[in-house]
């Protein structure tokens, strides 16, 4: 009667979103002060004041037929030149706006770029813990997803694997930095010797492998934290990048893809990311977004609450002996769970009405993810929970 795949995808609600739910009925019952949702990765933070003035510009200024209206499929011309204008200086690298396509955020950008590159029978292979949308993706396209996962204590990419992992099947790899949800950005000499490995395999299967970077956390980083730009580092490359993150704006839908000018076959690349943007009915990207964030291209909103609770947090739960990943980046930190079953973990955590994600969610047994772009507020309050939990755990090993 239905196509029993997608009904399945739709009646399977993800664990984010029941822990979500979970929260809201206890906000309900115990009052929202009383609970410390860390469930879902929705920016706390304003967006920068720039987005705002410009969409009042545009809503009293412009025409309602240019701006309400379609624009062309991959996006209106004069925001691909400024994105593309953009890049290039930002990042020192190739960039033509021939190759960039505006999407719903990094979530349809990357449906597109996946759909674009994959058939049946390929291989596309990611870094566990991942998003875990990427299954989802991967495997509407008929590829099958391949997982490497990454060595702790650090999450840094386990190379031994991954080569093995990289077979004359594997049409793309997805990099995901900063990550959603170590918090890990990979450095330089990481980016160096996957991309030294990925361009051994296209030279050993005589075939492109795509490198497609997905970027919703490209700015949210701490300290002097260096994220190498991917296209500047391997030519098969596409960058799936969103302004949720990094201006606040995830209801709004808006991010690109932009395809390198050096990749092989980047016209029939674009071209199939154009098909597949066809193929899933997304017509354009919203016209209103384009023309704000063309002209709000490398400002972000305010981060400093971010940084704010992550040293709060990763300190306090460092000293009262939690095992935590230091995230360098997005706004996530990932936590080993006191016992070995990671679920267990976050139903007991409830206890505490602290709301965490089991990373089997994440495709990786035994940790949690934290989400800490709540109010800084919400996270000094959930400090003495965090330690009664590890009381807890405590008083059952005497
Ligand atoms: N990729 C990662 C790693 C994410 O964490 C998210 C959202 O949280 C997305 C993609 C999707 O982002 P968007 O809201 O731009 O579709």
């Amino acid at each position: 009667m239905v196509n029993e795949k997608m009904r399945r995808l739709g009646a399977n609600r993800s664990v984010i979103r029941d822990l979500f739910e979970y929260a809201n009925a206890r906000r309900k019952e115990i009052g929202a002060e009383n609970v410390f949702d860390f469930s879902l990765g929705n920016p706390s933070v304003p967006t920068h004041e720039d987005v705002t003035a410009r969409m009042i510009s545009l809503l009293q200024n412009q025409p309602p037929a240019s701006l309400h209206g379609y624009t062309s499929a991959p996006g209106a011309a004069e925001v691909r030149q400024a994105i593309a204008a953009y890049i290039a200086n930002a990042y020192s690298a190739e960039c033509s706006p021939e190759l960039i396509y505006l999407t719903c955020g990094a979530a349809a950008a990357l449906v597109c770029a996946l759909s674009a590159l994959l058939c049946a029978e390929d291989e596309a292979v990611v870094f566990a813990p991942f998003f875990p949308e990427y299954r989802v993706f991967i495997e509407n396209t008929g590829a099958k997803l391949v997982c490497v996962p990454c060595k702790e204590p650090d999450f840094s990419i386990d190379f031994t694997s991954f080569s093995k992992a990289v077979t004359n099947k594997t049409r793309v790899v997805i990099v995901n930095s900063p990550n959603n949800p170590t918090g890990k950005v990979i450095t330089e000499e990481e980016l160096k010797t996957l991309c030294a490995i990925l361009k051994q395999k296209e030279r050993e299967y005589g075939a492109p492998i795509y490198l497609i970077s997905d970027e919703p956390y490209r700015e949210i980083v701490y300290g002097n934290v260096f994220v190498p730009y991917v296209p500047r580092y391997y030519n098969n490359a596409a960058v799936c990048y969103s302004f949720s993150k990094s201006l606040s704006l995830p209801g709004e839908r808006i991010g690109y893809i932009s395809v390198s000018p050096r990749a092989q076959n980047a016209a029939a690349v674009f071209e199939a990311i154009c098909g597949a943007g066809r193929a899933h009915g997304y017509v354009c990207a919203p016209s209103l977004l384009q023309f704000t964030v063309a002209e709000c291209l490398g400002k972000t909103a305010d981060f400093s609450s971010y940084k704010i609770n992550r040293d709060l947090l990763y300190s306090y739960l460092c000293e009262t002996g939690y095992d935590c990943v230091r995230p360098d980046g997005a706004f996530y930190l990932f936590v080993k769970a006191l016992e070995k079953d990671a679920k267990a973990f976050s139903e007991r955590a409830k206890k505490y009405e602290l709301i965490l994600v089991p990373s089997d969610d994440f495709y990786y047994p035994g940790y949690v993810r934290i989400s800490y772009c709540v109010p800084i507020d919400t996270v000094r309050r959930s400090l003495p929970a965090f330690k009664a939990l590890m009381e807890d755990y405590a008083r059952e090993k005497r």
